[in-house]
């Protein structure tokens, strides 16, 4: 069935009502903003995607299109602290509710746990999907533990405890009582 229908312009009503899944496997270079972020792509990267709709009753006369997207990939990015590259997972995993307009989906948004689209009569999912793992990515990709040991300063890094991706402070059991560590540095500087 899925030869009837096109990613890129995809009938949405029609596919919910067949509520066949589209399962398929694109080369990640097709998506360029993506690849963009990455370091060059390799031409055999492949991403695997699987979407699936469905009608459900809404609070209008109409039933309402619900969307499933599930996507999966790794990428090459730049590692923020060695500058090597780093294979980044990236994974989608999400509900949409189909809505007639911007405004409805603007007022309704807050309330919503799904992601609320805007309706067209040719719907662009691979954007949409690229637009996901484009959300997905992190803010400062980054080894778990560098190849090669990274370029330290001595000093504030040597204070701060273990940071992660976002920048919170891990809570370590062998991390030093600050007072201790004060007393330390007192003692070294006099
Ligand atoms: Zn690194």
């Amino acid at each position: 069935m899925s030869k009837f229908h096109h990613a890129t312009r995809l009938n949405m009503h029609a596919f919910a009502q067949e509520g066949v899944a589209l399962i398929e496997t694109i080369p990640l270079q097709n998506m360029e903003r993506l690849a963009q972020e990455a370091n060059a792509l390799a031409p055999d990267l492949m991403l695997n995607w699987e979407a699936r709709a469905e009608l459900r009753p809404g609070s209008g006369p109409e039933e309402d299109i619900w969307l499933h997207l599930v996507a999966s990939a790794s990428v090459p990015l730049t590692c923020q602290r060695c500058m090597g590259t780093v294979a980044t997972p990236l994974a989608v995993n999400q509900w949409y509710r189909f809505v007639a307009t911007e405004a409805i989906a603007m007022a309704e948004d807050d309330e919503s746990e799904e992601d609320l689209l805007v309706m067209e009569p040719h719907f662009d999912l691979l954007a949409l999907l690229e637009d996901e793992l484009l959300m997905a990515l992190p803010l400062v990709p980054m080894h778990g533990e560098c190849p090669v040991a990274p370029v330290m300063q001595v000093g504030e890094d040597a204070l701060a405890g273990e940071k992660n991706e976002i920048g919170e402070e891990i809570p370590s059991g062998e991390k030093p009582n600050p007072f201790a560590v004060l007393a330390q540095l007192k003692k070294k500087s006099q």
